[in-house]
């Protein structure tokens, strides 16, 4: 039987709806959310995503504001903008779009914003708090798996998780949002031994490898769950029709513009999978929708508000 599709983009709607419906209460007690984005240059794939960003800010009522450093802006110049947008309460997320030119020290930059402001989750002290189960700001791509998972009625404590991937900003923080939850977890990465018997261990697979197509069927156990968060630009048609052949819609779009995103998950295992997240359409519409949710979420933190109140992702 083939899986059920866990539909990111309706789920990142609701939480977007949900959210809209939060700063509409903050606003009308004086405070309205607002997010700074830092985009330094022009990475042409860095303006999309920031696009993206500052248009669902609109969407959801936040405040946004872009700043734009020259592409030859030096370390010391992106520091202090960081600093004065730790000052302005009127902002209460700090959003820095990576990469950053080669000669600016990223680390510093990023290590600069305030913890409290840190709507990617990226600060030490919220990596911290994360794996110490305190209330912080988390990492928007995993909360999103997270919510998936959550809204779809996955089970996760006492079942096996497997996360392929071990990165700062997915796999690692996947991973740690899962045992918080109870589930049994195990992370893979380029040295694992036996991959694919590992993951068929697990109830639900995620990956987030950065390799198309990667994940075939021997690696799924029949009925897991399928977390795909990789995003991979397929150009290549050998390659495409490795992958989609026989698919007309993708074999249309791939005329007309000579490429396709894809995850790292081979399709095929959507007969083998009992849930999966499609690319495009699965993990990413989350993202976005998870860091509107994380501005608030900082918002209401700043403020004091209760804990309990705040730590849903
Ligand atoms: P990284 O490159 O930082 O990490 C990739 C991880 O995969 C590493 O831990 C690496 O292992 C592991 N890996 C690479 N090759 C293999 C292999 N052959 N076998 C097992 N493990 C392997 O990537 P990210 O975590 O930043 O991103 C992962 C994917 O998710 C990418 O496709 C990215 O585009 C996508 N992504 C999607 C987002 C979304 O919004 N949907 C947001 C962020 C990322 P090792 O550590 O040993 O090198």
């Amino acid at each position: 039987m083939p899986a059920n599709i866990l539909d990111g983009t309706r789920i990142a709607q609701d939480i977007r709806g949900e959210v809209a419906a939060d700063v509409k209460t903050l606003t009308a007690a004086g405070v309205r959310p607002g997010l700074a984005v830092v985009l330094v240059g022009h990475n042409p794939a860095s303006e999309i995503y920031v696009r993206g960003k500052v248009k669902a800010c609109g969407e959801v009522g936040i405040y946004s504001e872009q700043l734009t450093p020259a592409e030859s802006a030096t370390t010391d110049e992106l520091l202090a903008q960081i600093e004065e947008l730790n000052r302005r309460d009127e902002i209460d997320g700090i959003l820095v779009q990576l990469p950053l030119p080669a000669q600016v020290d990223a680390n510093r930059v990023l290590m600069a914003v305030d913890p409290a402001k840190d709507v990617d989750g990226f600060h030490p002290l919220n990596v911290g708090f994360l794996s110490t189960q305190r209330a912080g700001l988390v990492p928007c791509t995993p909360a999103g798996v997270m919510e998936i998972l959550k809204r779809s009625g996955i089970a996760l404590a006492g079942r096996e998780a497997v996360v392929v991937g071990r990165s700062d900003i997915v796999g690692k923080p996947a991973a740690m949002l899962l045992l918080n939850l109870n589930a049994t977890v195990t992370v893979c990465h380029s040295k694992t031994h036996d991959l694919p018997g590992v993951c068929r261990r697990a109830d639900i697979l995620v990956a987030a490898i950065g390799r198309a197509g990667m994940i075939t069927c021997d690696f799924v156990k029949p009925g897991a769950t399928v977390i795909d968060v990789g995003m991979n630009t397929v150009t290549d048609p050998a390659e495409f029709h490795r992958f989609f052949a026989g698919n007309a819609k993708r074999e249309e779009a791939f005329r007309k513009r000579g490429s396709t995103l894809m995850g790292d998950v081979h399709p095929g295992v959507a007969e083998v999978a009992g849930a999966i997240t499609p690319v495009p359409g699965g993990v990413g519409p989350l993202t976005i929708a998870m860091l509107m949710f994380n501005t608030v979420k900082a918002a209401k933190m700043r403020r004091g508000h209760r804990v309990a109140e705040l730590s849903r992702a």
